[in-house]
């Protein structure tokens, strides 16, 4: 065997560019090779059995090795493996998924646009909101405004939308047309205001960059419910009341990037649901198939989609694989299987208050300066000053130094600089969340000793 992961990792290094890696140290360490997965595991090639705390990269909801997931693909592919959507053709899963998404939806969404991704979601939307304001004959409404380490995807207008500092420093990003504003982080940028008078303020930062633009020009705003890779930042209850009441009052479009928060992770269809907002678009993707095939797409409102299908002409876009016909077929089971095992109760009334309980407890260990969780997602701040909510030397690298001691535990949690971050499997159950928590506290035990020696 680790003849054979050497011969990998060899392969790997020398033909493999990845996504989000630096290449250097991936040269130094070696690639993790994942070769199998069941239920909430992973197994690595050494034969390392590791909880999988990020649902593979927070998607895989219904967990690892469901036949009936393959199944679908398997049968759809058999059937019509591919036909497009263009050009007034369709095929029987996408109208039948269509159809499936807008029910479970807030009632004033009922038509969705496919694509292939969360990116592929989000250039869409920026094309689409675009065109909704021309339409109505506004060409001037094209600004949109996103926030500050907010993350919707990696192709321009994705990378552009969102606001990580590090994505926007290669290649010229964002593209014109594109604001951020204040994100609702209370813990790191809160200071000693009440959570709940923050969130407020947050939210009104989105006023003044309205005004500061002017009304005429500003076309949208786009926001996560709960930011994920930002490092699960859960905003102040108070927060997206606030920030519906300024998109209402100045008509401009709400967006809730539901790529993460769509179908269970807080127990509700949507995010949306959960906070009682009431977006015009909802770009969805990940969780929509399990992970099982790449599928995303954008939810529209009766206002928006009713304007393109009776003013406009042909909406100039589309993706060779916008509503792939197996993805499609793999979203309608996922979800079947979700209705039929009852996930969202179990989530909502079971999993989560288990979860939260015990992952709130990790908030007393000295080196943990926060303990966070909404739904299926959290995350711990790690400090060397609890009181301070200080962060130890950045040239620490305490939170990839703490991911790769979790890794070693036989837990996947992520590290966002120094935040651990995790988002398991919908179906995880009480036995599982009490061997992730166990595993944590271990990991932080040995995370603390490490530094110790730093
Ligand atoms: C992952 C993610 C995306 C991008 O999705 P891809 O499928 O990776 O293109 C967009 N928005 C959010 C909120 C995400 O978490």
């Amino acid at each position: 065997m680790n003849k054979e992961l050497k011969n990998w990792q060899k392969l790997d290094s020398e033909h493999h560019l990845h996504p989000f890696t630096d290449h250097g140290e991936l040269a130094e360490k070696g690639t993790r090779v994942i070769t199998k997965g069941d239920g909430v595991y992973i197994w690595d090639a050494q034969g390392n059995q590791i909880l999988d705390g990020m649902s593979g990269l927070w998607n895989v909801n219904l967990g690892y090795g469901r036949d009936e997931l393959s199944k679908a693909a398997y049968e759809q592919m058999q059937e019509l493996p591919y036909y497009n959507n263009f050009f007034q053709c369709t095929h029987p899963p996408a109208i039948e998924l269509s159809r499936v998404i807008g029910e479970l939806a807030p009632d004033h969404l009922n038509h969705v646009f496919f694509t292939g991704s969360g990116s592929e979601s989000n250039d869409t939307v920026l094309r689409m909101v675009r065109y909704y304001w021309s339409l109505l004959g506004h060409p001037n409404k094209q600004i949109i405004l996103g926030r500050n380490n907010a993350y919707h995807g990696s192709t321009v207008a994705g990378a552009s939308l969102g606001g990580m500092t590090g994505m926007h420093q290669q290649g010229g990003l964002p593209i014109p047309g594109i604001d951020h504003i204040q994100q609702p982080y209370w813990y790191g940028e809160g200071g000693d205001l009440d959570p709940d008078e923050f969130g407020v303020n947050v939210a009104r930062d989105l006023e003044r960059a309205i005004e500061e633009h002017g009304v005429e020009n500003v076309a949208a705003f786009i926001a996560e419910p709960i930011q994920g890779a930002g490092g699960v930042i859960i905003p102040p209850d108070s927060y997206w009341p606030e920030v519906q009441k300024i998109c209402d009052r100045y008509g401009i479009l709400l967006i809730a990037d539901e790529v993460i928060t769509g179908f269970g992770r807080l127990g509700e269809w949507f995010g949306s649901t959960f906070y009682k907002i009431k977006p015009d678009m909802i770009p969805f993707a990940k969780g929509v198939t399990s992970g099982y095939l790449p599928l995303g797409g954008v939810l529209v409102s009766d206002r928006v989609a009713g304007t393109i299908i009776e003013e406009g002409g042909e909406f100039a876009h589309g993706f060779t694989y916008s509503g792939h016909p197996a993805a499609c077929a793999v979203a309608l089971k996922n979800i079947e299987l979700i209705k039929k095992e009852n996930i969202l109760d179990s989530v909502k009334h079971s999993i989560a208050p288990y979860l939260r309980d015990k992952w709130l407890s990790l908030g007393d260990h000295p080196i943990v300066g926060e303990a966070r969780i909404k739904g299926l997602m959290g995350a711990i701040e790690l400090t060397n000053d609890k009181v301070k909510r200080s962060r130890f030397p950045s040239d620490f690298n305490t939170g990839s130094l703490c991911r790769d001691i979790s890794i070693k535990n036989g837990l996947v949690m992520r590290a966002v600089g120094d935040s651990m971050i995790i988002a398991p499997p919908l179906i995880i159950n009480h036995e599982e969340i009490d061997e992730l928590v166990d595993k944590a506290r271990t990991t932080l035990d040995e995370t603390q000793e490490a530094v110790q020696k730093l």
